[in-house]
């Protein structure tokens, strides 16, 4: 199938609520541009120097999400043109994507990553920290940042239950401060598990190689 035929595929059965964000990484302009056509809008890269590559070379009204893991010394590389920013998880990086942005005077979305697999991850909030980085004085501070919602990956596991229980466990967190916060957007969902992420409520799903193919490194 071509990528203009995965994508056709995937949004047949998207909710309207759910949106789709491309990951592009290691997929050349040539293939983005396939989904361009096709009528794919966002995009989103795991690294840094790939996304400042291809910027350029998309058309401007590409909106560009950052899902990886992002050093605070790289956040002036992307603050002209960044959208969202997905893997937040600390208080310094939220600092800094303050400083950046409002250097370039524009206000960059992002989300926090939350722990909800059972590997033991370097990257993501514990549940019980979310809410002492929302209520701090700092947080809510914040003028060029704003705290569009939550992030989580499952566990790398063929167990649909648990993928399925991880999911749950971040919805309820989601829903318990969607309110108080202003969230709007809860990413969870890759290629092998954004139907069952889309049942259990996500409102945007990060789709790599359902749409280009598998990745060669
Ligand atoms: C690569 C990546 C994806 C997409 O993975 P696929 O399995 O190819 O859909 C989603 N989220 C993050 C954070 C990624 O790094």
């Amino acid at each position: 199938m071509t990528i203009a035929e995965n994508l056709k595929k995937i949004k047949e059965d998207l909710p309207e609520n759910v949106q789709l964000v491309a990951i592009s990484k290691t997929k050349s302009i040539e293939q983005m541009m396939d989904a361009y056509e096709a009528g794919q809008r966002i995009f989103g890269e795991n690294k840094v120097q790939e996304m400042e590559r291809k910027y350029p070379d998309m058309p401007k009204d590409v909106e560009w999400h950052m899902v990886g893991h992002l050093q605070r010394n790289k956040v002036k590389d992307l603050a002209p043109f960044v959208s969202m920013i997905h893997a937040v998880d600390s208080l310094r990086l939220l600092n800094r994507i303050e400083r950046e942005a409002g250097r370039n005077e524009r206000i960059i979305r992002v989300l926090l990553q939350i722990k909800i697999a059972e590997e033991e991850s370097k990257f993501g909030l514990e549940p019980e920290e979310v809410v002492d980085l929302l209520k701090s004085n700092e947080v809510r501070n914040l003028k060029h940042v704003q705290i569009a919602g939550l992030m989580g990956m499952a566990t790398f596991t063929e167990d649909q239950n648990q993928i399925a229980k991880e999911f749950e466990t971040l919805k309820n967190l989601y829903d318990s401060l969607k309110e108080d916060y202003n969230f709007n957007t809860l990413s969870m969902g890759m290629s092998g598990d954004y139907p069952l992420a889309i049942e259990k409520g996500s409102t945007m799903v990060r789709v790599g190689s359902a749409i280009f193919g598998e990745r060669e490194y």
